[in-house]
């Protein structure tokens, strides 16, 4: 299989409860005219994510790009790497939304948990369960980081969905897994100052792996993405949806890999222009497809790339 040099990680954000959007990680952004204005933060993240490691004595590299336009932030592994790419309007936004910059911090902090507890390589994208050990994560690293409580639940007060879904927990189930690991992480610092620092470094609601979660990462081609190339000389723009009615457009280089995945279902969609529509193909994780000009119907089309 051709994979890749470049890997272009892709977090589709299409879950559609009563028309509002939510994303990756079940945060649901109210549209721009209803944010303040007032607020900007410059973002550090690679220094923001080095401190988190460092309160917790993990000793883990991450990489970390800022994807702006993905309107989400999300943690993956690329070619055995820990990558944490955020869209840096997004966290502007959820800033401006909660009126801390506390806020895209948390959001930081709850996807270096998904990396702590390995959920980035079983592949099978959210669960309840995975969002809220990520969750008691964040509110961990947020105490040691000097986060108030109220700081550190910012971002999932003011934009977390209220109801649960079949990917992300309720509102109030979030917060409360917060509380738990800003709790445990204020008693850590609190009771036992200096005498601590045997075997529970790290680690929200399950304190004590640090050592269990390194070294131990997974192949690079995990099955379960798919990569698309598009067999042009120039770069094409595609459209692509994981449930179906939602499209996000997506840049593809001419010529290099645009491996990504779909969050809801093992398979998504992705459009293409088509005489003076739209041709809609589905497409399956851990399958290669190419996108070619076909001379009969003077047309793209889709082909899967045989293994
Ligand atoms: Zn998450």
């Amino acid at each position: 299989m051709n994979r890749i040099l470049l890997f272009l990680a892709f977090g589709l954000s299409t879950v559609s409860i009563h028309g509002q959007k939510v994303t990756g990680c079940g945060f649901k952004v109210p549209p721009r005219s209803l944010l303040k204005t007032n607020f900007q933060s410059v973002y550090e993240a690679r220094q923001i994510i080095t401190n988190m490691k460092d309160t917790i004595h993990w000793k883990e590299n991450f990489s970390v790009r800022e994807q702006n336009g993905i309107r989400n932030a999300y943690a993956t592994i690329i070619n055995k790497m820990r990558w944490i790419i955020y869209d840096n309007n997004f966290l502007e936004d959820i800033d401006a939304y909660a009126s801390t910059k506390w806020a895209s911090i948390s959001v930081l902090a709850h996807e270096m948990g998904h990396h702590y507890y390995n959920h980035t390589i079983s592949g099978t994208g959210s669960t309840p369960p995975k969002e809220i050990e990520a969750d008691g994560f964040s509110g961990y690293v947020m105490q040691k980081l000097g986060a108030s409580l109220n700081e550190s639940v910012a971002a999932i007060t003011a934009i977390a969905s209220d109801r649960a879904s079949a990917t992300h927990p309720a509102k109030k189930d979030r917060v409360t897994a917060i509380t738990k690991g800003w709790n445990q992480a204020k008693t850590e610092t609190g009771g036992n100052a200096g005498g601590n620092t045997g075997g529970n470094t790290g680690g929200g609601s399950g304190g004590g792996n640090t050592g269990g979660n390194t070294g131990n990462l997974p192949s690079a081609d995990d099955a379960s993405w798919i990569s698309l190339t598009v067999q042009s000389i120039k770069d094409e723009k595609v459209l692509l949806s994981d449930d179906g009615k939602n499209y996000q457009a997506a840049d593809v280089k001419a010529g290099e890999a645009f491996v990504f995945r779909f969050e809801i279902y093992e398979y998504g969609w992705l459009k293409l222009p088509y005489y003076n529509g739209y041709r809609t193909f589905k497409l399956m994780h851990g399958k290669d497809y190419s996108i070619l000009w076909n001379r009969r119907t003077k047309n793209w089309t889709v082909v899967e790339v045989p293994n």
